[in-house]
């Protein structure tokens, strides 16, 4: 399928296959060296380096934990649970948009449910002493390791089903066998009818295990020193109510690039499983040996503002969302919403029209503006940590690059799929990201 490799390709094919490789080869040594300094060298990069230079590929080696039984056991648990919460928790029919061959996914919305059943249960767990989260943080290194090898061959199954037992007609190959298994070949990937891999991967998983180890890391401080720091709470809180406002909106997320537009690959999948629980979690890792005292009112502040940077992100989606599904005829910003009728050509040879919205936060200041206050919620949850380290600092980082890389495969996209009328968004809404800067 030729038109997969042309859409992939938003950038060179040397930057493309570049990063790829050096993605797929990266990350994870990366994911274990993060949680080693985070853990056992005192969030220092430097000690960390001095390490390595004296002990070499040998030292490297042995501080990479190998897979235990109890991180596996743990890992099966997690799944399973979170699994059958997907399968059998009850939750509205929800249709995800229509796919670049005119399918229609169908879902069902039950994110909240288990979102709340999972921290209940968990923190049940702990209260009535049946099982002690700090012994998810004694084998986060196992756990990590694991996870590390066995997504990569849960990517491996990805791409064989991909090739043998495609799900519905939202798939195909490249033709070049590090593209399909990086960007993945199947758009909706499914087990039976009903078991959506990428809801599993990327929500019910991923985006779940990071309160799961939120809390995690606030039960481990609070293990440790008898108390939880005013720093720790903040960046548990903050991203407690990041991840409520991720499940709170998740039918929502079902219409976003993530599940619309990328396939079930190593980029998304392996990200979503490996990633997300080492990488986006690390400013609390970080915390948990670290107690810092912000004092009550350095704590609201920051407080305060990380909740009004993650309510502007909700708001500038749902407002895209609400518009959408109301084809248009809803208020934005207490007016009529300003918009452009876009025609586009399915790959079946449909004509089809979506509509742009040109006014409100994301739509009318800039293409993507709901990105600003996604990174700047991140910098709050981090910034308790204050600047003694970079590394709590890494996920801002990685976040900006992602998101300012994301914005113009979005655009690009975008620019292929409706043409002129993309032209005369543009002309309109001229910013990318940062109104008036960018
Ligand atoms: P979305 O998928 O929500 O939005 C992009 C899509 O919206 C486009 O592909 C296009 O799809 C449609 N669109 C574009 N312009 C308009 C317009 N003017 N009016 C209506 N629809 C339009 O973006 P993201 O997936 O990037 O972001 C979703 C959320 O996820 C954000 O809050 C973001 O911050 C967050 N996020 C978080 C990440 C993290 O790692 N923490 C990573 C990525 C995102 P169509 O083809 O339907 O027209």
């Amino acid at each position: 399928m030729a038109a997969a490799t042309e859409s992939k390709m938003v950038h060179s094919a040397v930057v493309t296959y570049s990063s790829m490789l050096s993605l797929l080869s990266l990350c994870p040594p990366f994911v274990i060296l993060l949680w080693y300094t985070m853990v056992h060298a005192d969030g220092s990069v430097a000690q960390t380096w001095n390490f390595l230079k004296q002990h070499g590929l040998q030292g490297f080696i042995e501080i990479w934990p190998r897979p235990t039984a109890m991180a596996w056991k743990i890992i099966f648990i997690y799944g399973a649970f979170e699994a059958a919460l997907q399968l059998f928790l009850p939750g509205k029919r929800v249709e995800g948009p229509i796919s670049p061959t005119g399918n229609r996914p169908v879902y069902k919305a039950n994110g909240m449910a288990a979102y709340f059943v999972t921290l209940i249960t968990y923190i049940s767990l702990w209260w009535f002493g049946i099982f002690n989260p700090t012994v998810v943080y004694d084998h986060l290194g196992e756990i990590f390791s694991a996870l590390i090898f066995g997504s990569l061959i849960f990517c491996i199954f990805l791409y064989i089903k991909g090739h043998v037992a495609p799900s519905s007609t939202d798939s195909g190959s490249s033709g070049n066998i590090i593209i399909d298994f990086y960007w993945g070949m199947e758009l909706y990937p499914r087990i039976g009818k009903n078991f959506d891999i990428k809801v599993f991967t990327n929500c019910r998983f991923g985006l779940m295990s990071w309160a799961v180890l939120a809390v995690t890391f606030c039960i481990k401080q609070y293990e440790l020193n008898g108390k939880v720091a005013d720093s720790m709470l903040v960046n548990t809180i903050l991203t407690l109510v990041y991840v409520t406002k991720f499940f709170w909106w998740e039918d929502g997320y079902w219409n976003t690039m993530d599940i619309a537009h990328d396939r079930a690959g190593f980029y998304i999948c392996w990200g979503c499983l490996v990633w997300v629980p080492s990488v986006y979690t690390s400013p609390g890792m970080y915390l948990v040996n670290h107690p810092v005292n912000l004092g009550t009112q350095l704590a609201l502040y920051i407080l305060l503002a990380g909740i009004l940077c993650i309510y502007i992100n909700y708001d500038c989606d749902r407002q895209r969302q609400e518009f959408r599904r109301t084809n248009g005829k809803c208020r934005v910003w207490g007016k009529a919403p300003s918009k452009i009728e876009a025609t586009y050509t399915t790959t079946s040879g449909e004509t089809k029209t979506s509509l742009l919205l040109t006014s409100g936060w994301w739509w009318g200041l800039s293409r993507h503006f709901h990105y600003v206050p996604e990174i700047l919620a991140a910098f709050f949850w981090t910034v308790p940590a204050l600047f003694n380290h970079f590394l709590p600092y890494f996920y801002v980082v990685f976040l900006t690059i992602l998101l300012f890389d994301r914005a113009k495969r979005d655009d690009d996209r975008c620019r292929s799929k409706y043409g002129k009328f993309w032209k005369l968004y543009c002309n309109k809404v001229p910013y990318k990201i940062i109104p008036g800067i960018y």
